[in-house]
């Protein structure tokens, strides 16, 4: 681990109320809370605080929009414009945004101006749909004409979490508005910024009032309060599986509006011996390391076969040890800080758990520097499936290296969990990459490669991973409810 620092930066914060009906407001209540520089624990500044009583302001704003505004009445070709052009006014302001999304969030420039292209081109991926979401006619029986139309669900609901703020509010907002809904968004209470600034991008590139409103909020305030809300036609939530059941709930005690749920996962990442192993090892390390570990699909189940077993784990430590943490604003940097205080100690009683279990820690497993929430690149070895760092999601640089012996074993070892986010496979035996493909049960397969991310591709998980998909022409299918239309002729 080497540690880089450069001279804070200068960083333009760019609006802190809430954004309902394309005005700047502040909340009903008047409060404000803080968002912290987690690089520094000092505060950024202050933005108005979302809660039940804002929640129902913004929905009033979107219904309207959706019922009576210029956003019903508009073409789809139109809202693939407006969504082209604000992919191009975020492209205008790349670096701003990164900026924004470092100091709020802490993870490197570099990584934000990487979430930054993905954001862009999600925007545009769904800008291109816009006017491509159709129906069927369907011969049925009689003198009849039927017909399928795919109609927009209404307003929507959206939750998003703090490890990727502004890629996770293009995955929700784009499908959502390329489809014709209405918007309610709640940023999370760690990252409230960058999507404000998007949200003054939002008015520039033209959207009508009420079509995107965003609150930033808490989430037992704000967040249930748009989970239980009775004018609410669909939530899409992404988050913890604990709360994912907690939205599900408030789903079926409200009005059965439609859930969409990307959860946690603990995704198994496998290494057999045949693999190209400089492409595993920089591949597992990526898997956990990326994004200070703060991943949903992070491989932190690494299992790995035991005729390289020995070879792999001590090339893996070397490679951990030499990762840069620092200022997240230093170009060279690969990991800056865990997000605030609360999930640098969560890690950090994990790794506690790692060693009290018997794990063998190689590296790591400390504080880095004396202010921020940083954590050395930390790797367990000889961990067994029943360790709490073997079942629990970390979301830290905390990597636990499993040992396997053969395909069936590591395919019931691998599917031994609640989760079913991702899996890896790292091996040049294409048989033992399908069996591994075909029989892990989860929403995505990497085969020799991880992270690998396009707005075409689908993503979302199988068991308490999550329920339906994102991205892709699956992602459209959650924002549309279909009509069947039948005529006598
Ligand atoms: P994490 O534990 O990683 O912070 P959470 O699932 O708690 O993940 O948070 C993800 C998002 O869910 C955030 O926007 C947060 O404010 C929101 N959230 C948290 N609790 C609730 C809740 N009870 N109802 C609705 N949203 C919530």
């Amino acid at each position: 681990m080497v540690t880089a620092t450069v001279p804070e930066q200068q960083v333009k914060i760019g609006p802190t109320q809430l954004l309902i009906n394309n005005e700047w407001v502040e909340s009903v209540s008047g409060r404000r809370f803080a968002t912290i520089n987690p690089a520094t624990g000092e505060v950024i500044c202050e933005v108005a605080e979302a809660d039940a009583p804002d929640v129902d302001k913004a929905v009033q704003a979107a219904r309207n929009a959706f019922n009576n505004g210029e956003w019903r009445r508009i073409s789809a070709t139109r809202r693939g414009e407006l969504l082209y052009k604000l992919a191009d006014l975020i492209e205008q302001n790349i670096d701003e945004l990164a900026r924004l999304e470092t100091l709020d969030n802490g993870k490197p420039l570099q990584e934000s101006l990487g979430d930054l292209g993905l954001v862009i081109a999600c925007y545009r991926y769904y800008a291109g749909w816009a006017d491509k979401v159709q129906g069927k006619t369907i011969p049925i029986s009689g003198p009849y004409f039927c017909y399928t139309r795919h109609e927009p669900v209404g307003v929507v609901g959206q939750i998003i979490p703090w490890n990727f703020p502004l890629l996770m509010q293009a995955w929700k907002l784009a499908p959502a508005l390329a489809t014709g809904n209405t918007v309610v968004l709640k940023t999370a209470e760690q990252t409230p910024l960058s999507a404000l600034r998007v949200g003054e991008l939002i008015i520039e590139a033209g959207f009508p009032p009420g079509v995107v409103n965003i609150l930033s909020g808490y989430g037992p305030t704000a967040g249930s309060a748009i989970a239980r809300h009775m004018d609410i036609d669909k939530v899409a939530f992404t988050g913890s599986t604990e709360v994912g059941h907690l939205i599900l709930e408030a789903s079926a005690k409200s009005n059965l509006k439609r859930v969409t749920l990307e959860l946690g996962g603990k995704s198994p990442n496998i290494v057999f011996a045949d693999a190209d192993m400089d492409a595993a090892i920089a591949g597992a390390h990526n898997a956990l390391y990326l994004n200070q570990g703060q991943c949903c699909c992070a491989g932190s189940r690494l299992f790995v076969e035991e005729k390289c077993y020995d070879d792999f784990v001590a090339r893996t430590v070397e490679k951990a040890q030499q990762r840069i943490v620092g200022n997240p604003f230093d170009p060279q940097t690969e990991q800056g800080p865990q997000v605030d205080k609360e999930q640098f100690d969560k890690v950090m009683s994990y790794i506690e758990s790692g060693m009290r279990d018997g794990a063998q820690m190689l590296c790591g497993g400390n504080r880095v520097g004396e202010e921020g929430f940083f954590i050395a690149p930390t790797v367990f070895a000889d961990v067994r499936d029943d360790m709490k760092i073997a079942q629990e999601e970390i979301f830290g640089p905390v990597m636990s290296i499993i040992k396997f012996k053969d395909i069936d074993e590591v395919i019931q070892r691998a599917n031994a969990t609640m989760y079913g986010l991702a899996a890896g496979v790292w091996t040049k035996d294409i048989t033992k990459a399908h069996a591994i493909a075909n029989n892990v049960r989860a929403g995505t397969i990497w085969v020799n490669c991880y992270d690998v991310f396009d707005a075409a591709a689908p993503f979302g998980g199988f068991k308490q991973s999550g329920i339906g998909r994102e991205l892709g022409e699956y992602g459209l299918q959650q924002y549309t409810e279909v009509k069947t239309v039948t005529i006598k002729l």
